[in-house]
């Protein structure tokens, strides 16, 4: 007789089991690097760059060190400084807000869409100024934002688009892929985003061959060539061993993403099945849209949020808040003047929402067992009018 396979945890993610299965092809190209003695940058930094710009239906791709990189790096291109504003989100990893900052420039922060958790374009566009150079819209937890009313708000004012697209590689909006949905798009390769390397590593794409070059000159001092600096830029390039590992990776990202799409409809299932859709609102997907699932964040009332947290960490279940504290209300960020209360669909995410485990490799069996641990903690604790108005 066989035995049933029965969970006694999930984790938030598992890289280890991705490794198991593609580690054949891995150990061939790292050692294969190796024997080069190749590091920085190189033909497989050039070839994953080609990958990922087909991939993204951009014209051009710059590799770079990290995801933070790839935001700071279009926003030097363009000169941006004191005295610029850039409108942003809030609800969003810290580097998108750091990497403005860094060069100077005033980060706008404006509010979301309560289902989607994306930036508004309504209320971007009510936060153009004289001084706005750009907009970052975040593709957060695998979802594009709204693009094509961002677009007309930066045409109509004369503004760069960067999408933040660290979490939402080969995801679709309209029929097009992150990436190429504005003047520039940041990717990362930090290990748990859905093409992750085996360390930091990021990816500036665009269309423009002008904005391509000024990149690919900053992240290596603003030198070209040797030893001619005609500006002052970052170090910020690419290894040779990200990328090998990443260009056998992107082999596999699209079943990756259909297995993650394949998690979601399940977890979706799962929850319908047991009747509790109504008490936890799951991600929605907006029509046209292809989310990827870099994340599964689900939303609950903010008076048993914290405590469903630990009762699924007690059933070793791995879970995240991403992002309990919003970026306008961040010590770092006091001077510009947030208080509590000024972004309030973000500030009600934040108190609600919660991420479980997603990732290609997850099993129904695990996800029996999340959603069930989750009905447990309801039925016991929880009761409809707990959502506050
Ligand atoms: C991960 C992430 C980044 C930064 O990427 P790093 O490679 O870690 O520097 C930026 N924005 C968002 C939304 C992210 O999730």
């Amino acid at each position: 007789m066989a035995l049933a396979y029965e969970p006694t945890g999930v984790p938030a993610l598992n890289l280890r089991a991705q490794y198991r299965a593609i580690r054949d092809e891995i150990e061939p190209v790292v050692r294969e690097v190796m024997e080069t003695q190749g590091f920085v940058m190189g033909p497989e930094v050039a070839g994953l760059e080609a990958e990922i710009a087909e991939f993204s239906g951009a014209a051009h791709a710059v590799g770079c060190a990290s995801g933070t990189d790839a935001l700071l790096l279009p926003l030097m291109a363009i000169d941006l400084g004191p005295g610029d504003e850039v409108v942003t989100t809030p609800y969003t990893f810290f580097a998108t807000g750091g990497s403005i900052w860094r060069t100077g420039a005033r980060p706008v922060f404006v509010d979301i869409e309560p289902d989607t958790y994306n930036i508004d374009p309504a209320a971007v566009e009510a936060a153009i100024t004289e001084r706005t150079r750009a907009i970052i819209p975040v593709h957060l937890y695998g979802q594009t934002a709204d693009m094509d009313p961002i677009r007309a708000i930066a045409e109509r004012h004369g503004l760069m688009v960067l999408e933040d697209a660290a979490q939402a590689i080969g995801a679709g909006y309209r029929g097009r892929r992150a990436g190429a949905l504005g003047t520039a798009a940041a990717f990362s390769f930090y290990p748990s985003k859905n093409l992750g390397g085996f360390g930091d590593g990021g990816m500036v794409t665009t269309d423009d061959p002008v904005l391509a070059r000024r990149i690919a000159r900053l992240r290596v001092h603003g030198m070209e060539p040797k030893y001619h600096h005609h500006e002052v830029g970052i170090n910020s390039r690419l290894d040779a061993l990200q990328a090998a590992v990443l260009r056998v990776k992107l082999r596999h990202l699209d079943e990756w993403t259909a297995a993650r799409r394949e998690a979601a409809d399940r977890y979706r299932d799962l929850f319908a099945a047991e009747g509790l859709d109504a008490m936890v609102k799951l991600p929605v997907e907006r029509p046209g849209n292809v989310h990827v699932y870099n994340q599964f964040v689900v939303r609950v009332p903010a008076a048993i949020r914290d405590d469903l947290r630990r009762r699924l960490t007690d059933r070793k279940i791995g879970t995240e808040i991403y992002y309990p504290i919003p970026l306008h209300l961040q010590p770092c960020f006091a001077s510009l003047g947030y208080r509590a209360g000024d972004l309030p669909v973000t500030e009600a995410a934040a108190r609600e929402t919660i991420a479980l485990p997603i990732y290609p490799e997850l099993s129904e069996a695990e996800q029996r067992y999340v959603v069930g641990a989750i009905h447990q903690f309801l039925h016991e604790r929880a009761h409809p009018s707990l959502f506050a108005a």
